[in-house]
């Protein structure tokens, strides 16, 4: 994830909550992005150091092991910027431009210039993030699956040109699809960051309640006694994902029948968001700075060396391995 802020309910949902089950079942690699925050955030790097602590934070807080699964930071590991040049040489500037995000991002983030280079390459740098552990899996929500299809034909492509011993170095990876729920804003549309909608992992019991108060509902259900529909309502939406199907049940034959109202409605969907949020935000306490840091530290150094073995196959296969001692290219 992007160190561009605080993590919310949606990147919880739609991410976070699968990678920790995936913990159990695989090898994995979880990553803070921070090269990638430049591509948009590029005139203003002043956020991304205490960003990336937040991150870090949300990451442990939602239950990410760190004996478990390698914690690191993108930039603290520079193959990744190593094998982005090496795959830019080989990748048609046609694939980058018909990345759907390409076009769809530079219309809605109007008030930012994202006509560089960096933007349009930043699909081929997730590439490289993806390619550097050689991974049999991705896991990702249904809206990224064509960065996965373009990380494979970049990999295709790269195992045409270059063989190392005859065989391939760069393994195609599988989409692993996480179920990600619809979860709206408090506006009803996508909770998302940049439409200001977001209910945070971080917010505490009365900021969950007051947001939730505010949200929008049904837009047919206007006086207390009009029966409402909670599937188009996006309260209703939330209640799906977080509450019991005992409350679920309350909601469905309350709202319809014009026996609840939506502010007792609200009370109950809060009760369910506050559980989940609770020993989130107990674990995200028990942290220090100190322990944050020697957590990325440790884990971006384990990156690093898988990282290195990847590289020096990838470097031989291109015969760019000169096999010359270090020591005898410094001065
Ligand atoms: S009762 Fe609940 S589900 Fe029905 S419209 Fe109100 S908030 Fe939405």
């Amino acid at each position: 994830m992007r160190p561009t802020g605080k993590l919310h309910l949606g990147n919880y949902m739609g991410a976070l909550a699968n990678w920790v089950k995936l913990q159990d079942q695989y090898e994995c690699y979880f990553f803070i992005a921070d090269w990638h925050a430049l591509t948009t955030d590029y005139a203003d790097t002043s956020g991304i150091a205490q960003n990336t602590k937040d991150v870090l934070l949300d990451y442990l807080a939602a239950g990410l092991d760190p004996a478990r699964s390698v914690l690191f930071l993108q930039s603290k590991v520079q193959q990744h910027a190593e094998l982005n040049l090496l795959l830019g040489m080989i990748t048609p500037l046609g694939w980058l431009e018909r990345v759907p995000t390409y076009k769809e991002q530079q219309e809605n983030l109007t008030g930012k210039d994202l006509t560089t280079y960096g933007f349009l390459g930043y699909p081929l740098l997730m590439a490289s993030d993806i390619l550097l552990y050689q991974p049999k899996f991705v896991p990702v929500g249904n809206d990224q699956t064509a960065h996965v299809e373009l990380t494979r034909e970049v990999a295709r492509r790269f195992n045409q040109f270059y063989k190392l011993d005859g065989r391939e170095v760069l393994p195609e990876p599988q989409v692993l699809l996480t179920p990600s729920p619809k979860l709206p804003g408090t506006d009803g549309r996508k909770m998302s960051k940049s439409y200001g909608n977001t209910i945070l992992m971080t917010d505490a019991e009365p900021v969950v309640r007051q947001k939730l108060k505010t949200m929008v509902t049904d837009p047919a259900r206007i006086r207390r006694t009009d029966p409402g529909e909670p599937d188009i309502c996006p309260v209703g939406d939330l209640h799906k994902v977080f509450s019991t199907p005992e409350t679920l049940a309350k909601v469905y034959d309350g709202c319809r029948s014009a026996g609840i109202g939506c502010i007792e409605c609200k009370s109950w969907a809060a009760d369910a968001l506050v559980q989940v949020l609770q020993p989130i935000q107990e674990r995200r306490a028990g942290f220090s700075e100190a322990q944050m840091a020697e957590i990325l530290e440790d884990g971006s150094n384990r990156a690093r060396r898988r990282a290195e073995e990847t590289m020096q196959q990838v470097r031989t296969a291109m015969r760019l391995d000169q096999s010359m001692p270090a020591t005898k290219l410094t001065k």
